[in-house]
């Protein structure tokens, strides 16, 4: 392990997900498990570039695991777009004896680390946290599994009202370029339909399959869209299309919104936060920089962050079918 690192700090940017504190409480107690300081960072960059740091020892990340959120704050920093902003940002870090910085957060917060640590050839490392699992170098991210545990919680109850009144429900999901959360928590909820970003359906055969659902002798459907589908309509213009073209159904819209990102990580997230956390401070001991760690067939790896930043986790185009096939 390096001795040239003695305080790391880690910061929490981006939109916030459940497992962030989680994966704090790693970076922070793998700190103290190998003797070396560690420095939280409120509100994201923004934080840094104000000095708005907070020296964490193992006891301030007691009873912290189980919550959702982040103790340490996010935000999104204009001002850490600006080479003024980083030249500060760098400034209260060296000040404060900081050598390293994790950064928890998804693909904006991972551009914004590289920038800076090629600018200050500043160490960084980055933990996947953002519920759309839209990262390139890991299966899951920090959030995901918990979200989706969520929707289908939401949708589940969706579906009690949907069969008491034979209703048809298109429900929003959040997924603005990726499709994980639609696609998995649908099938895991018996979606009839499921649209995605990355497949356009198109409304033909949107129409189609509904009028083949009722002719089957459904009374009730359920309808997931993710809220980046490129049908080329939000979800209320959906719901008007299939009212005006099939008259028969009673439709009704639910947008799920802003409760997907909250509520105690799940047990998955919260094991995963804590190696990610073991593995950021400990790569970053061994003398690396500018990889994001992640999960793959169950090993902890690491990604080069400008893989991480370009690429994207592809969906999985087996589900699709298997979708298909469960609304038979
Ligand atoms: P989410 O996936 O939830 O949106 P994110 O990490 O992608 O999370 P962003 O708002 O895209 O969220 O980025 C977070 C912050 O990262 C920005 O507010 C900004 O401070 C910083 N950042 C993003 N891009 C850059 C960049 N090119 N240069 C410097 N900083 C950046």
């Amino acid at each position: 392990m390096s001795n040239t690192i003695k305080k790391i700090a880690v910061l929490t940017s981006g939109g916030d997900a459940p497992g962030m504190n989680a994966a704090i409480r790693s970076v922070v107690r793998t700190c103290a498990y190998h003797g070396i300081d560690c420095v939280g960072i409120y509100r994201g960059y923004q934080g840094m570039i104000e000095g708005d740091f907070k020296e964490m020892g193992p006891r301030t990340v007691n009873n912290i695991i189980n919550k959702g959120g982040t103790i340490l704050k996010s935000a999104r920093s204009k001002d850490f777009q600006t080479s003024e902003g980083r030249k500060l940002a760098y400034k209260h870090l060296t000040e404060a004896g900081i050598s390293a910085l994790i950064v928890i957060g998804g693909d904006g917060s991972f551009t914004g680390a590289q920038v800076f640590s090629k600018e200050f050839n500043f160490p960084v490392m980055g933990i996947p946290g953002t519920i759309d699992n839209d990262i390139f170098g890991t299966s899951h991210t920090l959030g995901y599994d918990t979200a989706l545990n969520t929707v289908i919680e939401c949708i589940d109850k969706i579906r009690d009202t949907a069969s008491s009144h034979n209703r048809l429900f298109f429900i929003e999901v959040m997924g603005r370029d990726a499709g994980h959360i639609a696609l998995n928590a649908g099938i895991g909820s018996g979606a009839e339909e499921i649209l995605i970003p990355e497949e356009d359906l198109g409304l033909d055969r949107l129409l189609e399959s509904l009028q083949k659902s009722k002719a089957s002798g459904k009374s009730s459907s359920i309808v997931v869209v993710a809220e980046g589908d490129k049908m080329g309509k939000n979800v209320f213009e959906l719901k008007d299309y299939i009212e005006e073209h099939l008259p028969e159904y009673d439709i009704r819209v639910s947008v799920l919104g802003h409760m997907q990102r909250g509520g105690a990580p799940s047990c998955f997230d919260r094991v995963l936060a804590s190696r990610l956390g073991v593995k950021a401070v400990e790569s970053i001991l061994e003398g690396k920089s500018n990889f994001m760690v992640g999960i793959s067939k169950d090993e902890v790896t690491l990604t080069p962050l400008e893989q991480a930043i370009k690429g994207h986790y592809p969906i999985d185009m087996e589900l699709l079918r298997v979708s298909d096939i469960m609304s038979t």
